[in-house]
């Protein structure tokens, strides 16, 4: 299988769902946004962000908080729905809203009814007419009410936050989600017309052992997942406080995360997905994500590969983060600056940044590594970049021919670090990102 290469995996880097990284954000000009949103050309991907969840995990790197408080929830919504007219008034009258996806925290952490209440929002607003809608959910929170509401929106992509089934490294992670709960889950959402369902998986647990991970993998085989994510967790707590309590000494290490990679990899090969980009799984056979894989039409964004092309893609809600062709843009991070601003009739985004041609020429090669495994090398980058990627090809892992520079098949779990040679960013990343694998 892939060959193991610790030194070239010793260095952190980013996941690369955007170039420039979140990393390099700064203060950016408060009116850039708004020229954005007024300069767009082209289709228009929503996303909306609802930063609640029933109960919050150990592991969680996510901007959400407990949706116990009701009062906070509910201003937050109306917020929400009062961003939603203050950026659909500023876009173009021909843009078309194609795609509509909702992430979180958990977006089933709201009642049924206050999430119809957005899409009619979303729906008056943004002109939507019969967009893709996709839904992260949260399994401990599903409901039969949730289920119906699924259904009559008409969304036909979800993804569950399902692990592992290991019941040991549920309690190590905080996140205790016994099998019936997916299975009665999956159940509901074939139920309510959801033809895409992704699984989101992890390795690198505490406490897990390969045997762990292969059952979870059957498990969700089994189950029929459209879609597999199968993420490494990475493990920093001097980054994320909440880690504090997960016990570091029961962490697999770098070569038995190496391993589980490879397992995963292999597995769901073996058993028939075609393999997304490097952590990636979709089934053939109409999934949208594996045609466009096998097409070589996949795309990166902020909620990893995708095959949605539009370029332009609006965030909606406290932290979300809004890409156009030159420039990145987040809302307001903290949730009660962002309801005071949106209730002054202001648009939230100060924070990003402007992308230079050379961060797109770069973004451009970054996300076509990761996506199509090869990608064209603008030439006056080559003598600076030859000798940077002279330690992957030297082993085999990629090749650079001409200006084509390509991940050879052993070179797949390398393909982030093989990216970052091309970042001018990451000169010093050791505390700031998570492991290669
Ligand atoms: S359900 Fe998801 S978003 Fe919510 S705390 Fe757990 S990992 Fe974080």
């Amino acid at each position: 299988m892939w060959p193991y290469h610790p030194d070239l995996l010793a260095t952190p880097v980013p996941r690369y769902t955007s170039f420039p990284t979140a990393a390099e954000f700064g203060p950016i000009d408060p009116n850039a946004y708004e020229r954005a949103l007024e300069g767009i050309e082209g289709d228009v991907s929503l996303y909306v962000h609802i930063p609640f969840c029933e109960k919050i995990c150990f592991y969680c790197g996510c901007n959400t908080g407990h949706a116990g408080r009701r009062q906070r929830l509910e201003s937050y919504l109306d917020a929400l729905h009062m961003e939603i007219e203050l950026v659909a008034a500023r876009l173009p009258n021909n843009c078309r809203v194609r795609r509509v996806s909702f992430g979180g925290g958990s977006p089933n952490a709201i009642a049924p009814v206050d999430f119809v209440r957005l899409v009619d929002e979303l729906t008056l607003q943004f002109h939507l007419s019969d967009p893709t809608f996709s839904i992260e959910l949260d399994p401990r929170t599903m409901s039969a009410e949730w289920a119906a509401v699924i259904g009559s929106v008409g969304i036909t992509r979800a993804s569950l936050g399902v692990q592992t089934f290991a019941e040991h490294c549920q309690q190590a992670i905080g996140r205790v989600q016994h099998e019936d709960l997916i299975v009665r889950t999956v159940d509901w959402l074939r139920g309510a017309g959801v033809t895409s369902l992704n699984f989101d998986l992890m390795y690198g647990l505490p406490g897990q052992s390969r045997d762990d991970l292969l059952d979870t993998l059957q498990r969700t085989r089994v189950l029929g997942a459209n879609r597999v994510a199968l993420f490494g967790y990475a493990h920093v707590p001097h980054l994320i406080p909440r880690q504090r309590v997960i016990d570091g000494s029961a962490l697999p290490g770098q070569d038995e995360r190496f391993a589980m990679a490879a397992l995963g990899y292999e597995y769901f090969v073996t058993h028939g997905y075609t393999p997304v980009g490097f952590d990636h799984f979709a089934r053939p056979g109409g999934d949208p994500l594996a045609a466009a894989a096998l097409a070589g039409t996949l795309h990166r964004n902020f909620q990893g590969f995708t095959d949605d092309a539009a370029p332009n893609l609006v965030g909606l809600g406290s932290t979300a983060i809004s890409g156009f062709p030159g420039l990145l843009a987040q809302n307001e991070k903290n949730s009660g600056r962002y309801r005071m601003m949106v209730s002054q009739g202001r648009l939230t985004a100060a924070h990003g940044i402007v992308r230079s041609a050379e961060d797109r020429e770069r973004g451009t090669v970054i996300e076509s590594l990761l996506c199509q495994g090869h990608a064209h090398v603008p030439v006056r980058l080559l003598p600076t970049l030859a000798p940077r990627l002279a330690p992957f090809i030297e082993r085999g892992l990629a090749s650079l021919e001409g200006d084509i520079v390509a991940i050879t098949p052993d070179g797949l779990p390398y393909a982030r670090s093989i990216a970052a040679q091309f970042d001018p960013y990451r000169q010093d990343s050791q505390r700031r990102f998570s492991s290669a694998v």
